[in-house]
């Protein structure tokens, strides 16, 4: 095997006139950055395994089949016409030799002289290899656009079988995880079974399906305010959610959800969304790592014992006074980290003094279905339908392009006036020769 200095250098990257900036991941954070650096004297490759950036708070609009994965992921490359000091490479970054400053890829090398990590966090089944095995996360799109597809051809399946007691494991949802995607999946999920199943397959009787969502500890929606989780369980109940809390999953085979303490259920489907971990690569030393694989920064964002490095983001555990044990793993922090590293390494060039990182919460929110949502802001909380509209208008602002915006635009409002999403088709991906592979399939993280 050869070692990272005897991998040829990527091809095509243009020797740089100013110092390289070389950011791994175009997520919230890494694509911030990149952005806010463009024009500037530095030379900045940014890499990531997808050449497009995804919007993950709107996944579960793809996987519910209210969204198409184009409206919630933007092509990277046309952000970048017309910043000659940007290089995009869609890359999957292996390794970092720290000292000779010197990342692998599956390309090839790359030198830098700045290193930024904003990697993000994968699904966590805290070492479950079945549940691994046999549940469906929704870490990306594809793996958004793999649920849409499994609960299609589930019912597919469904209306062809006589026997009832055959029917119910393809027909019940079983969702783990009451955070927000959880809590958004599983109303989403009940709508499709209140108002649009029905009419697709009339020959089903969808009182037989069950969806059922599970969480560990004693409420929904750990750390919005104790109104909001209330108000987000009545909501689920109205739409007829089993919300089951303090319940663990302990196994899944595939046909059977094993829980402490409880009744089994029986289900084909599992989607989980109970935990996430940080991405990494190899290289990185134990002490430079919190024991949840979190990257340890300082107040600037700078790896520990590492002038080179530095981290943003879900990857990163940076200690603020507020925040002993980092701050939450959401799209805000990425943003403002990314934000404030900008501001820094533009100061740089200007000899002037870095400014440490403090973390503006702005609030936090999440929705259940037409008309039923929460919102907690600093200040004031509030649910219902202000709620819902102030969560549309939020993520509708939020997502990148103008045309994307139209677009999600007016698929909501076909839905929600017709409440009838058209993207109920089950594409299914053709089986893919070994030797056309790996251009075609989505790459492993490395320490995967
Ligand atoms: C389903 C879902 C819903 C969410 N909803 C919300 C919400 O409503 N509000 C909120 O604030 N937060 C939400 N979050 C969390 C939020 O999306 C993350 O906190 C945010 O994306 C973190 O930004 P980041 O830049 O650190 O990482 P990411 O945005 O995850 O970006 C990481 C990037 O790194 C790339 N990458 C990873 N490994 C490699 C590698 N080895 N080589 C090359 N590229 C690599 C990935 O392809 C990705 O583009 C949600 C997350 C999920 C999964």
């Amino acid at each position: 095997m050869l070692t990272i200095q005897e991998l040829t250098p990527i091809p095509n990257i243009p020797q740089p006139k100013f110092k390289r900036i070389v950011i791994v991941g175009a997520g919230f954070a890494g694509l911030k950055l990149a952005r806010e650096l463009a024009n500037t004297d530095y030379q900045v490759v940014l890499l990531d395994k997808n050449n497009y950036h995804q919007f993950q708070p709107l996944f579960y609009q793809v996987a519910t089949a209210a969204l198409s994965p184009s409206a919630v992921s933007f092509p990277l490359r046309r952000l970048f016409h017309k910043t000659e000091n940007i290089v995009f490479r869609m890359a999957v970054v292996r390794k970092v030799d720290r000292e000779k400053k010197i990342l692998e890829t599956n390309l090839g090398q790359l030198s830098y002289d700045i290193l930024i990590l904003s990697q993000g966090a994968n699904t966590n089944f805290f070492g479950n290899k079945n549940i691994q095995r046999h549940a469906a996360p929704m870490k990306t799109t594809s793996e958004a656009l793999y649920i849409r597809n499994k609960i299609i051809s589930n019912y597919e399946r469904a209306v062809n079988l006589g026997n009832i007691e055959e029917r119910r494991p393809i027909m019940n949802v079983v969702i783990v995880g009451g955070g927000a995607t959880g809590v958004e999946l599983a109303g989403a999920i009940a709508e499709l079974r209140n108002q649009v199943f029905p009419k697709d397959y009339p020959q089903l009787s969808f009182e037989n399906m069950r969806v059922i969502l599970i969480e560990a500890g004693p409420s929904l929606l750990a750390g919005l305010s104790e109104n909001s989780q209330q108000k987000a369980q009545s909501y689920l109940k109205k739409l007829g959610v089993e919300v089951m809390l303090g319940t663990m999953v302990e196994d899944f085979d595939g046909y059977t959800v094993t829980l402490k303490d409880k009744e089994p259920i029986k289900t084909i489907t599992l989607l989980w969304a109970a935990g996430v971990k940080a991405n990494s690569l190899l290289g990185i030393a134990d002490v430079q790592m919190a024991k949840n694989g979190r990257l340890l920064v300082d107040q600037f964002n700078k790896l520990l014992n590492d002038d080179s490095i530095y981290v943003l983001g879900d990857q990163c555990l940076q200690e603020e006074e507020e925040f002993p044990n980092g701050h939450p793993q959401v799209a805000q922090v990425a943003i403002q980290q990314a934000k404030n590293l900008a501001v820094n390494l533009k100061r740089d060039l200007k000899n002037q003094e870095w400014k440490p990182f403090r973390y503006r919460d702005l609030g936090s929110m999440a929705t259940v279905g037409k008309k039923m949502a929460v919102v907690d802001l600093p200040f004031i909380s509030f649910q219902g339908i202000f709620a819902w509209l102030v969560w549309l208008f939020v993520h509708l602002m939020a997502i990148l392009g103008v045309k994307n915006k139209l677009i999600i635009f007016i698929n909501w409002a076909w839905k929600y006036l017709a409440f009838d999403p058209s993207l109920r088709l089950l594409i299914r991906p053709k089986y893919i020769n070994p030797n056309k592979r790996e251009w075609l399939l989505d790459q492993d993280d490395p320490e995967e």
